[in-house]
């Protein structure tokens, strides 16, 4: 059966130890808790999609591996097509070593892996999948070669931010969302209001992006079209923020949902939805493990 939601992504093991403080250099130091969490902001935004109940298939490359194994049977338990996610013996499955001090301070490494070898080879063996997607998503924590391509093959998705970004990026996605921190790399604009968030959107606009979302944590998003360039804030609910790891992840993933299953609905709508959706993530740990089930969430949002 087709995916309406494709996302052609990252996978990433979360290697999370905690301690009372982060070592220096050349350090050995005790930990008192390990553990091992699914991430990547590919995966992320599909699992997001997929419990909120979207077929999706998720085209990604990990290590012929342990890692690279359960990472694949995370993808089957969330109902997600493994279809076209290729293991690979010539490099690991992509991790994220954290250390969280008792602070909430962290040091991470990220080694990308496996991640970086998916090519075009495995874009064009998954065509008519992306080619018959309701919704494409893509991020940029792959080569971004392509995740360009992927985004020519489906002209339609979203796609986080890189500083020297090819200017194709913003023609080609639909719908073009970032951050606070990725709006400022991409305009050098810092973003701490929502007026800072507008002059994002209008200078992104004016790069060709056809609607540009900037997410605001705690205060929601700015969205700004070319076809109603009049910027609208759509606020977040307030709630009791437990860990916002992820939240963004959980806010595309839902609006990938919307948009594959309520197309109809005004995009202001898709966005404070999304954010409803978000905002339950961040009232609880880890990155996949907060992300909402539909039957979980309030009704009315489907
Ligand atoms: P991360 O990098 O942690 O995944 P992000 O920086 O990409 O997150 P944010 O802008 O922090 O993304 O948050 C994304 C969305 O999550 C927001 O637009 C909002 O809908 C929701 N959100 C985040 N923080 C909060 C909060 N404290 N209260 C309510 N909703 C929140």
């Amino acid at each position: 059966m087709a995916a309406e939601v494709v996302v052609v992504g990252s996978c990433m093991t979360d290697l999370v130890s905690l301690t009372t403080r982060l070592p220096r250099a050349g350090e050995t130091i005790l930990g008192h808790k390990f553990f091992i969490g699914f991430g990547g902001k590919g995966a992320n935004q599909c699992v997001q999609s997929a419990r909120l109940g979207a077929k999706t298939s998720l085209i990604c490359k990990v290590g012929k591996d342990s890692f690279g194994n359960d990472y694949v049977e995370n993808l089957k338990k969330n109902g997600i097509s493994t279809a076209f996610v290729g293991q690979t013996t010539d490099a690991a499955t992509g991790t994220a070593s954290i250390i969280v001090n008792s602070e909430g301070q962290n040091v991470i490494v990220i080694v990308p892996g496996a991640n970086l070898l998916l090519n075009f080879e495995d874009l064009k063996r998954a065509s008519d999948v992306i080619c018959n997607a309701k919704v494409v998503v893509c991020q940029l924590e792959i080569t971004p070669a392509v995740s360009l391509e992927a985004l020519k093959m489906a002209h339609a998705s979203g796609a986080p931010a890189l500083a020297d970004l090819d200017p194709q990026f913003y023609t080609y996605s639909d719908i073009f969302c970032c951050n606070e921190t990725e709006a400022e790399i991409l305009t050098g604009i810092p973003v701490g209001n929502l007026e800072d968030a507008e002059k994002v959107g209008r200078m992104l606009l004016q790069r060709g992006c056809k609607l540009v979302i900037v997410t605001l944590g705690a205060e929601g998003c700015m969205m700004i079209s070319a076809e109603e360039p009049i910027p609208k804030h759509v606020p977040a609910g307030k709630v009791r923020a437990v860990d916002t790891t992820g939240a963004g992840d959980s806010f595309m993933g839902a609006l990938a949902f919307y948009l594959a299953y309520y197309p109809k609905l005004p995009m202001e709508e898709m966005i404070r939805k999304s954010n409803c959706v978000a905002s339950v993530s961040v009232q609880a740990s880890g990155t996949q493990s907060s992300y909402p089930y539909r039957k979980d969430l309030p009704q009315d949002l489907f």
